[in-house]
């Protein structure tokens, strides 16, 4: 892939579209870290966000869709082909007792925005620094609540450039999973069904959540919040407490000394850095109690070249 020749073809198909060629990642990730995308793609409408997926499908062009980039670790050698951000889709509006969310928008605002139209069931989405695909993407939850337990439906693009309206139920929602990627979607919208409520009760409750993440979760760093899933039955964060590994250090990263399941960017980490402290984790874990902890974040790109 020419990754010029590709900007020029895109700045034709996507004239309103923000595009960049060769662009650090590690500037637009929750995490800071990443390599280089070929291509990075802003569009500023559904439509041009759609055309994307068509053009990089019928080009036979790989295709990344990047939200936040809170759950994502992406490797030091960068993502081939074109990466579509829709972070300047981030409208919001109501509809009786339902939000409706672009797939950009962050999902805090979401929360916010549904507590301020005095709606209740996006409380539990308060502190989760994702965007609204990335959201729908992950099944994301927090405290009792997860997005399974709201979503109606999704607007939706299927990898041929097609768009789609998906009830909840075919997006097969379960712990910290949804068929999003098997099935090749490009979540644009999400609608949420909520309940009317009292302003100050729903305020309550995320005031409340808010100074809980705040006392026990490291947010003064960049990271991917929680590595692994709970194994069954199991903590994470308690495995590798007891295993001794809060802050263990490799390059910039590092198990937080403040809650175990998190691994924190203390200093220009790498993704090379992070992915060794998860490896040593892991095999400190399964050496100790036998537990394979199975990574929540992604990975994705390309490792770095070897010299
Ligand atoms: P990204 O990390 O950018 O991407 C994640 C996956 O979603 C990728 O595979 C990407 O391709 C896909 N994706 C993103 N947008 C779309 C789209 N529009 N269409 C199709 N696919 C898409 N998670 C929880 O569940 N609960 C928590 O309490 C929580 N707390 C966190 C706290 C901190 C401090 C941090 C850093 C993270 C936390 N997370 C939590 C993890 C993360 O915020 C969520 O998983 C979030 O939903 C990821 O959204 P994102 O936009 O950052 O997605």
């Amino acid at each position: 892939m020419n990754n010029q020749n590709v900007l020029n073809e895109l700045r034709s198909i996507l004239p309103s579209a923000e595009l960049k060629i060769n662009e650090p990642l590690n500037a637009h990730t929750y995490t800071r870290m990443g390599g280089c995308a070929d291509v990075l793609v802003f569009p500023n409408t559904l439509e041009d966000a759609r055309a994307a997926v068509e053009y990089a499908y019928q080009s036979n062009y790989p295709l990344t869709i990047l939200g936040k980039g809170s759950n994502v670790i992406i490797q030091d050698g960068g993502i081939r082909g074109i990466v579509l951000n829709l972070s300047s889709l981030k409208a919001i509006q109501k509809e009786e007792e339902k939000v409706i969310a672009q797939a950009g928008a962050r999902i805090i605002d979401a929360s916010e925005f549904a507590r301020d139209s005095k709606l209740s069931g996006l409380e539990f989405a308060c502190g989760i620094p994702g965007s609204v695909g990335g959201a729908v993407y992950m099944n994301a939850g927090a405290y009792g609540g997860e997005i399974a337990d709201c979503l109606e439906s999704v607007l939706a693009v299927t990898k041929e450039g097609k768009l789609v309206k998906l009830t909840a139920d075919e997006l097969d929602l379960s712990y910290r999973h949804s068929n999003v990627e098997e099935n090749g979607l490009l979540v644009l919208e999400a609608t949420f069904k909520l309940k009317v409520g009292e302003y100050e009760d729903i305020k309550a409750i995320m005031d409340d959540l808010t100074e809980k993440r705040e006392t026990k979760q490291p947010l003064e760093y960049p990271s991917c919040g929680s590595v692994f899933k709970r194994p069954p039955g199991l903590f994470a964060g308690k495995l590798i407490q007891d295993s001794q590994l809060q802050g263990t250090r490799i390059g910039g990263a590092e198990v937080s000394k403040k809650h175990a399941g998190f691994i924190v960017n203390i200093d220009n980490a790498t993704a090379t850095d992070y992915l060794d402290v998860i490896h040593h984790v892991q095999q400190t874990v399964k050496e100790k109690f036998d537990v394979d902890l199975e990574r929540e974040v992604r990975v994705i790109g390309e490792p770095p070249e070897k010299p």
